[in-house]
Order: structure tokens, then sequence, then C-alpha cells
């Protein structure tokens, strides 16, 4: 886990973060008034975005799997980086806004189908305070299709 700011990310890092950036407007949050955005980058370079949706019903997804499954609709399911962002309705965070456990779950999953250590980009909405960290360091010793006997080839 490293922690650093905007200028010390590289332009990759840099572009997939102001990708989630500018989707965090999109949310639909009458409820929690919290506005997040997410972006994955592609094994192939491609960038996938989503912000979180909810209802009245207190149901809701996150931005984080809202970007897997708008990718999964484009048939995309091989990750490199994730990047998180947030904002409060009236106020900025002041720490990095961190995948929910069921994110970090799903965000697991794609990096079972990825055959790689999926790095993650979380940010204040400043982007003053970002820390870079992985999967495995969000969701260590996670259950996976590996342990249920899973071959995820098919699927990827
Ligand atoms: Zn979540």
């Amino acid at each position: 886990m490293i922690e650093t700011n905007y200028e010390g990310l590289n332009a990759e890092q840099k572009e997939l973060l102001d990708a989630a950036a500018e989707v965090m407007e999109t949310a639909y949050n009458p409820y929690s008034g919290f506005f997040v955005g997410a972006a994955l980058r592609t094994k192939d370079g491609r960038i996938f975005t989503g912000s979180n949706v909810e209802n009245a019903a207190h149901g809701s997804i996150c931005a984080e799997r809202s970007a897997i499954v708008r990718a999964n609709a484009e048939g995309c399911r091989q990750f490199t980086d994730v990047a998180v962002i947030a904002r409060g309705t009236d106020f900025d965070t002041k720490e990095v806004t961190s995948p929910c456990g069921a994110c970090r779950q799903m965000l697991f999953e794609a990096a079972q189908l990825s055959s790689e250590n999926l790095k993650a980009i979380l940010s204040t909405t400043n982007k003053d305070k970002i820390v870079l960290t992985t999967i495995e360091e969000l969701l260590p010793l996670g259950f996976g299709p590996g342990d249920l006997g899973i071959d995820l080839e098919r699927f990827r």
C-alpha cells in the first residue's frame, strides 16, 4: 500500500482516476447523497466506468460493481486496474473511499478471471490523498472460484 497524491500517479493512472471522477457525477443517489465513481482498465487497454445507483428499498449497487456489470455486458471480464473516487452532496472526502465488502468480493472474482492481482487507486475527492493498493491487500485470503474447484477458463 502506497500513499501518494495526483502528481504521484503516472499518465495511465491519472487517466483512469479522471474517468472515475467524471462518471461520479452521474450517481443516482437520492437517499445517501453520496457520489461514487469507479473506472476499470481492461487488459486490452479499454476503460469501463460506473457510478452508484440507489432505490427506495435501500438496495443499491455501488460504482465498482456497476463498472464490472457494464464491462461484462460488453463482453469484457479481464481487468488490470480499478480507480475509485467519491464526494458528498456538500462535502469533499478527507479520506480515500475504499470498496465495500460486496465490491471487494466482486473485484476479487474479476481478479481471478484476469489471473492477476488487480491494482486499485483509491482517492479523496480532491485527489490530494491517494492510496495505491491491490485486491489482495483489500481482501486477504479471499474466497474465490478456486476454493470451489471452478475452472473459469470458458468465462474469460
Ligand atoms: Zn460497494
